[in-house]
């Protein structure tokens, strides 16, 4: 396929031939139909596989010029950085066309960013905090905006973006089309698909489910936290063979959980990296885990997503990737370069079903192995493990869903008042016929004169 089968016009066929790119990636070729009809689109793909064009042909293929001033395109990224890569390949992109196209993320002056934007624009691409203070200050109206497209979901709500999207969502017109782009697929990612899309398109260049043939796979069955540490200390402990690890965890908490348990096992052998740490933290602990200071490196799946690490001598899943796509890529840290690699996947009895679909992918068993009978089994469980209890009827507590009964709304008929205008008078003459009244001057007056 070269980029002749889409439907592009000239301007970006030169602006194509200048790049020297002549055809399109699978997920350019893929996404590109979808986009251009105007159905909601939930893209998977990591970065380097070209997913900003993947968007950006089939939007700049169907935006018309206008001239008013108003952004027609928004383009949310997670990171200052990413915002000006977008705007360097949308600007590539449109050498031929003429379109205004604005980056702006927060750190830097907002009246600067202000002016820019009363300039007029087409496309805008931000970062959620600084685009929602400028559509706050009103200098940004977003009324106009028909395409959202969201990059990198899965780092943006890892990094507690979810918030300001919503934020975000609440001011944009109801009627405009989604397109989102995430790496990894995530429980939050899903659950925001779930709620604000409109039974969107899932385009997803197929993750082989083949793994590589230098990579040696085995698994246990291990039934809680406790006895999974225990295990893995057991593991780690023999240091020639368990040279440069990887280790894998679903989410953050579970991250620091486990490194904080390792570093007491191995003091100063170990480093985390996940979304809260700061990016200093991060890189200094992957380049201590590259370097061979630390021989322990533990970390979630969006988080580890760029690591470029050669001679991990082993990959350990610690908890069973809900995904099975992930699992993919965890394992395809090791074996790189040709080089034998070794993975480990533990799995509690919950787990099971996610190791059976990541089995089916595969299509493939992983080597079973018992656990040896010198590891204690714990049964002490952690919060997570533990089943909730549900209260007993407790007569004191406030009943939780705060709802008042119907008797605090609807008043006894006695004291509904209905005001039908006029005064108590009213209910005096129909029960006396004539009105009584102490005050009633020219009465009186008629029966003095009688008198
Ligand atoms: P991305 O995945 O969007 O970060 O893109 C990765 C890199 O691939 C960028 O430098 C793009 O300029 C480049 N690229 C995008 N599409 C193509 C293509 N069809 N052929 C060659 N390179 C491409």
């Amino acid at each position: 396929m070269t980029f002749r089968d889409l439907n592009l016009n000239t301007p970006l066929y030169n602006a194509l031939d200048d790049l020297g790119f002549e055809q399109p990636t699978p997920i350019q070729s893929e996404a590109f139909s979808v986009v251009a009809s105007g159905k909601d689109l939930v893209g998977i793909a990591q970065t380097g596989t070209g997913k900003t064009f993947a968007y950006m042909l089939p939007i700049l293929r169907n935006l018309k010029f206008s001239k008013q001033d108003n952004p027609r395109v928004l383009i949310l990224v997670p990171t200052r950085e990413l915002v000006v890569q977008v705007v360097n390949e949308i600007e590539k992109l449109s050498k031929y066309i003429n379109n205004r196209v604005l980056g702006v993320y927060g750190g830097t002056n907002i009246n600067t960013q202000k002016q820019a934007v009363a300039q007029g624009l087409d496309i805008i691409v931000a970062t959620p905090g600084r685009l929602y203070d400028l559509a706050v200050s009103r200098v940004l109206q977003l009324k106009s905006i028909q395409k959202l497209v969201i990059d990198e979901v899965d780092v943006m709500l890892d990094l507690g973006f979810r918030h300001q999207l919503m934020n975000i969502f609440d001011i944009l017109p109801e009627r405009r089309q989604n397109i989102m782009f995430s790496a990894t697929m995530t429980n939050e990612v899903d659950t925001l698909i779930k709620e604000f899309f409109i039974n969107p398109q899932k385009v997803q260049i197929a993750v082989s489910g083949t793994p590589l043939h230098n990579i040696n796979q085995s698994r246990y069955n291990v039934p809680n936290f406790y006895t999974k540490l225990n295990l893995l200390e057991a593991l780690l402990k023999n240091r020639d063979n368990f040279s440069r690890v990887l280790i894998f965890v679903a989410y953050k908490k579970m991250a620091d959980r486990l490194f904080e348990n390792l570093e007491e096992l191995f003091p100063g052998e170990c480093c985390v990296i996940h979304s809260n740490k700061t990016q200093n933290y991060r890189l200094r602990s992957i380049e201590q885990f590259r370097e061979g200071q630390h021989r322990l490196l533990v970390a979630t799946d969006v988080m580890a997503r760029g690591l470029d690490i050669d001679d991990v001598s082993h990959v350990i899943n610690f908890d069973t990737p809900e995904y099975p796509e992930n699992y993919m890529h965890r394992i395809g840290r090791t074996g790189r370069a040709e080089k034998q690699g070794q993975t480990i996947l533990l799995s509690t009895e919950k787990e099971q079903s996610s190791r059976e679909d990541i089995e089916s992918l595969m299509q493939m068993a992983i080597d079973v192995i018992e656990i040896p009978e010198t590891i204690e089994i714990s049964t002490e469980l952690i919060e997570e493990e533990r089943d909730i209890i549900k209260e007993r009827h407790n007569p004191i507590k406030r009943r939780t869903d705060d709802e008042p009964g119907p008797a605090f709304h609807e008043k006894k008929e006695k004291n509904q008042k209905i005001n039908l205008g006029g005064s108590y008078r009213r209910e005096v003459s129909k029960k006396y016929k004539k009105p009584k009244t102490r005050g009633d001057k020219n009465y009186n007056r008629k029966n003095k004169r009688r008198k």
